[in-house]
């Protein structure tokens, strides 16, 4: 990957000493005269450095443990042995061995999409074979960097393994040197960057190897038309469809059946027929006064057709075969055509907004209810599965926006204005492609609404032709589990629990509560035991009841969280919401789950009105206690009879509780929910 040589490691380790980075004390000698070696406190350790010189253990060139006197010895041995493998040694490095202690890894890398990422770890000899490491974009802050030693398996070692503990604090500190603001990440031109092993004892720590490969800088993209209004993207006035046939059904006869069905005013663009499939046509979108319009014609013809687009602030171009299809060229030709009329260019190869409140829709069957979920995805048909599925669920969309190819609005623009959309209280971003990455995570660091992620495509693999072990061990996987850590977002596996995590954040977004803890509520059984499995999975701590709640009045003889309580058919349907209450006046909660098994209300009972009466009396104890956020978990739905889950849902609904039906996707949500709302 990197073209340029490395830095020799004196030379890496001067830079180091600069920053405040503490590097063993040492010398380099060029040539033979090792006289200066005398200076240094044994033992020493050897090195030799130059071209070819990477790895250097691996070639025999470093000795470690030497006297002073036995250096010049070692080092004639050293140069035979390398240019017996063809490597002619620069020069030497000697330096003072530090004490053993705990060996880390603290590597940079530039990565194309994300920038600079810092990445640390256990070091030395485990690098690779244990991997365990914690990533973060570039500057960390403290709570980063201990947030990330936390979260190693080998964090125990660090604190205090037999009777042992290490300064952290220096660690810190050394690690802040490079990775923290106005940190050597910043100075240097990644390329690669790699202290390996730092050592860290009980009383400080020292980076004794140093490896930095330059790369020219990296070509800035140019800035986009800043600060664009979208609200014309989501509630135009009028649209234009460009490419609709007077003869066979294509796509843009669709989309004028989708528009005439929700109303908004419309127009054709024609060459020479003046009514396409009933609707008003003009013969270019030069003469339309629309603030949208959707270009489904061949590739070829969009740039031709978007240079006629002036005066319409936003186009967008349905049409594949652009970058996706290798044909840079032309899209760089389309985006050229976008600036030159002044539009702003949704696509290519995307399927356009939905959005209620502006009768804007690429989806058949009808607007849903307008809402306040955004959602920006980069594949289309994801998108329409997300309306579709959702809004069945019960989810509502404020807006909807696909990008396709993002050839010129970005996902991070988009968010950046949402994050200020009035109507928007939580975001859904599908992303598939790293590429703008940096500016995406500071759209999310700086957005104030919960935002759930899901990626497709992320890799686990590192860069395969990197020259460190840092590169080795930054995956895009890695770096979208980084971003979603650093920037307070969720990142989720699946289109399941986006959808989930978001109906959660629509019921329960207002709602600012008062605790952090989280209770578990329902029937007893081996459910409740893989309830706390579920949670514990999400990362989600269930603490026990706080002292002094006496539920024996109550019929309630267990005291665990997740709490046993009767729940079925023939059970009280306000035990639940009364236990609540007792527990609730003893310390305060940020959630309550509330599971049931459907199934036993209709083996053991034979109507859905006990069902139905539990779900009122929780709606009514979510309806009282808005500092509270209470979820309803119906197991076994599939059980029910037809239309009695979509009952509870409505109860549930009306009252603001979100519904799942199992355990493992109310925890993923519950999990999410930590991170908003506190009062
Ligand atoms: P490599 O290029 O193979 O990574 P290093 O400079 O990291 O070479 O040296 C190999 C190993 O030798 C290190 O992992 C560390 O354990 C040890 N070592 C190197 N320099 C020192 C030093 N100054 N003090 C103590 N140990 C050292
Ligand atoms: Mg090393």
């Amino acid at each position: 990957m990197p073209a340029a040589p490395a830095v020799a490691e004196h030379e890496v380790k001067a830079l180091l000493r600069e920053a405040g980075v503490p590097v063993p004390r040492g010398v380099a000698v060029p040539g033979t005269d090792f006289a200066a070696v005398a200076s240094l406190r044994g033992p020493l350790v050897l090195k030799a450095y130059g071209p070819g010189l990477v790895h250097k253990s691996e070639a025999g060139a470093v000795r470690l443990g030497l006297a002073a006197d036995q250096v010049a010895a070692a080092a004639a041995e050293m140069a035979a042995g390398l240019r017996e493998q063809g490597v002619e040694p620069a020069g030497f490095l000697v330096e003072e061995q530090a004490a053993a202690g705990v060996e880390l890894i603290v590597g940079l890398v530039r990565d194309p999409g994300f920038g600079p990422v810092l990445l640390t770890g256990l070091g030395g000899v485990w690098t690779e074979a244990l991997r365990d490491t914690a990533l973060r974009l570039c500057p960390v802050s403290e709570p980063d960097v201990r947030a990330m030693l936390d979260s190693l398996r080998g964090a125990a070692l660090l604190h205090g393994h037999r009777g042992r503990s290490v300064d952290v604090a220096a660690l810190v500190k050394l690690i802040m040197a490079v990775g923290g603001p106005g940190g050597l990440w910043e100075r240097l031109e990644l390329g690669e960057f790699e202290l390996n092993p730092v050592i860290a004892t009980e009383t400080g720590v020292v980076a004794v190897d140093a490896r930095y490969l330059p790369a020219p800088p990296a070509v800035v993209e140019p800035s986009r038309v800043p600060g664009t209004d979208f609200l014309p993207l989501f509630e135009p006035r009028a649209v234009a469809v460009v490419g609709a046939s007077t003869g066979k059904p294509n796509f843009g006869t669709m989309f004028l059946d989708f528009y005439r069905e929700t109303g908004v005013p419309l127009v054709a663009v024609h060459p020479t027929a003046d009514r396409v499939a009933g609707v008003p046509a003009v013969p270019s979108l030069a003469a339309a006064e629309v603030d949208y319009a959707l270009v489904a014609v061949p590739a070829e013809r969009c740039p031709e057709v978007v240079r006629q687009a002036a005066g319409v602030p936003f186009v967008q171009v349905m049409s594949g075969g652009f970058g996706e299809a290798g044909r840079d060229g032309l899209e760089r030709e389309l985006v050229a055509a976008a600036r030159e009329s002044g539009t702003r260019l949704l696509g290519p190869n995307c399927m356009g907004v939905y959005s209620p409140r502006g009768r804007q829709t690429f989806v058949g069957g009808g607007l849903g209810p307008p809402g306040s979920i955004a959602l920006i995805s980069q594949s289309g048909g994801l998108a329409g599965e997300v309306i579709k599925v959702g809004e069945r669920r019960g989810l509502a969309f404020s807006r909807v926006v696909t990008v396709g190819n993002a050839a010129d609005v970005t996902p991070a623009e988009l968010l950046g204005w949402l994050a200020r959309d009035d109507e928007t209280r939580a975001v859904g971003l599908y992303l598939e492609d790293p590429r703008g990455g940096r500016a995406l995570y500071e759209a999310l660091s700086g957005c104030p609404l919960p935002v759930v992620l899901l990626v497709g495509g992320r890799s686990g693999q590192g860069r395969q032709a990197a020259a460190s072990h840092t590169g080795g061990l930054v995956s895009d996987g890695r770096i979208w589990a980084a971003v979603a850590e650093q920037s307070g977002a969720t990142l989720v596996s699946g289109q399941d629990d986006l959808i989930g995590v978001l109906a959660y954040f629509q019921a329960h977004g207002r709602r600012r509560v008062a605790g952090d803890r989280v209770l578990v509520i329902g029937p007893s059984g081996g459910a409740s035991v893989l309830a706390a499995d579920a949670f514990d999975r999400a990362g989600v701590r269930l603490d026990p009841l706080p002292g002094g709640v006496a539920l024996g009045g109550l019929g309630v003889a267990a005291d665990g969280n997740p709490l046993e309580v009767p729940v079925g058919p023939r059970g009280r349907p306000d035990l639940v919401p009364r236990v609540i209450d007792a527990i609730v006046a003893r310390g305060a909660y940020r959630d309550v789950v509330a599971h049931v098994n459907v199934q036993s209300f209709f083996t053991y009972g034979d109507s859905a009105d006990p069902l139905h009466d539990y779900a009122r009396h929780l709606a009514d104890a979510q309806r009282t206690r808005p500092d509270l956020r209470i979820t309803l978990v119906t197991r076994n739905g599939d059980c029910a009879p037809d239309g009695v889950e979509d009952e509870v849902r409505r109860i549930a609904a009306a009252a603001g509780i979100p519904v799942y039906r199992t355990m493992e996707a109310a925890a993923v949500a519950v999990a999410a929910g930590g991170r908003h709302g506190s009062a």
